[in-house]
């Protein structure tokens, strides 16, 4: 890794301004997941050892410039302090002003301060550099822990940096771009991509820059129906894009031209509706009736899959392989996810949705990487350059080779 993380710093009483995924699920002032509080407490820890005064900044719910009581964060602040017997947690009711600045001022090494919701200022979203120094004025040092927001150049992402430094990567952030950057840059081969889920429309650049990288690509999901059309199979009703089919031939004419595989499947779990109550068959991929939908791939694309991954070092995994949401079209995508999850290889997951299907598979623990960041993890792998990352200082060099530093 080529950025500084908290392992570099010694900060001995200095002000760690530290942005934090926060942006826990809450009902009636309960949090109801506190998993991505829990996720930042080995770099918060790290620091309170350090003998840092730690100042929290995050975002909370769909807030939309101005105060909003049911997005405060004050029940993560009390969540927090459960979660760290002993440490004195503070809530700031703002995020910058003059109350704030007395209570960051009266913060002792080894304590906490937790500011409320960043997104109660029109000046976050809009990284407004104005908005961006008063959050820069809390630190001496800037750290960021929320790879979930790396996507998107906001004042407390991205901004801040331009008034504060070092800017340097919390554990959670060090982890994420260590290894999909290591994928994405210098993977151990065989490397192949699992690519499903709803749509190619979502996922074109994901495909497009894949195809560049890996040896192999995996195709499955409803996704597969616009590429198996494209190639004059008869999907039925399953969900095509048909104003992606051009799409699709271009990915599979580029495929042939770098000799690269692209591996379709060859059976499918058919149903009139995509409901737990209609009858489902499993049929051959070339005999999907004109009235029914491929809501799962079948056991011989199972098969076809587990066999082509088999020798693989390196694995990235994106997109469901069915509606696992629905019992009977679930079957696919479960028996993928514990393959993988029984593999050596380095196995990375990311997308919402495929990070929710390996969590109700029970094997999320069993990967080498779950991405914590949904839309951060697809920019990632379009091969975009993430703002919140971007903004984070460079180690001169790793020296060791030419990866400028993933390999790391
Ligand atoms: P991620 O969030 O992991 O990037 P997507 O959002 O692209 O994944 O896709 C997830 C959705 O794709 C799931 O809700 C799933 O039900 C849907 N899906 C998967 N296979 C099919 C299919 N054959 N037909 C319709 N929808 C599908
Ligand atoms: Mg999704």
């Amino acid at each position: 890794m080529n950025k500084f993380t908290v392992r570099d710093i010694d900060f001995n009483g200095a002000r760690a301004l530290v942005r934090v995924d926060f942006n826990v699920p809450i009902k009636n002032g309960k949090i109801t997941d506190d998993t991505r509080i829990r996720a930042t407490l080995p770099t918060i820890k790290n620091l309170l050892e350090s003998r840092a005064r730690v100042i929290l900044m995050s975002h909370l719910g769909k807030a939309k410039g101005s105060p909003d009581p049911q997005f405060s964060l004050k029940p993560a602040a009390e969540r927090l302090g459960e979660l760290l017997p002993g440490v004195t947690v503070k809530f700031a009711p703002d995020c910058i002003g003059d109350e704030v600045k007395k209570m960051v001022d009266s913060l002792n090494a080894g304590e906490i301060l937790l500011l409320e919701n960043l997104r109660f200022h029109k000046g976050e979203e809009g990284n407004d550099p104005e908005f961006a120094k008063k959050l820069a004025a809390w630190g001496d040092i800037y750290v960021n822990d929320a790879f979930g927001t790396a996507h998107r150049a906001h004042a407390s992402t991205e901004g801040v940096t331009k008034f504060l430094s070092p800017a340097i990567a919390g554990f959670l952030m060090e982890k994420e771009i260590a290894i999909i950057g290591k994928a994405l840059s210098n993977p151990e081969r065989p490397f192949y991509a699992l690519i499903g889920g709803a749509k190619v429309s979502s996922k074109i650049e994901v495909l497009e820059n894949l195809l560049k990288i890996v040896d192999k690509l995996i195709i499955g999901g409803g996704m597969a129906f616009t590429f198996l059309k494209a190639q004059g199979v008869a999907v039925g009703k399953s969900l095509v894009e048909d104003d992606k089919l051009e799409v699709a031939k271009e990915i599979l004419k580029k495929a042939k031209e770098l000799k690269k595989e692209i591996v379709l499947p060859t059976d499918a779990v058919i149903a009139a509706e995509m409901k737990e109550e209609s009858p489902e068959k499993i049929v051959d991929i070339n005999s999907i009736p004109a009235d029914m939908a491929g809501y799962d791939i079948g056991p011989k694309s199972i098969e076809h899959f587990m066999s082509v991954l088999k020798d693989a070092k390196t694995i990235i995994w994106n997109g469901p392989m069915g509606v696992f949401e629905v019992n009977k079209f679930a079957k696919g995508t479960f028996d993928v996810a514990k393959l993988l999850a029984g593999m050596k290889a380095t196995t990375i997951v990311g997308g919402g949705d495929s990070v929710a299907a390996v969590e109700k598979a029970g094997v999320a623990d069993k990967m080498t990487h779950v991405s914590t960041g949904g839309g951060a993890s697809l920019e990632f792998m379009e091969g975009k350059i993430l703002p919140g990352v971007a903004a984070l200082t460079e180690r001169s060099s790793c020296g060791s080779c030419s990866c400028s530093g993933s390999c790391h």
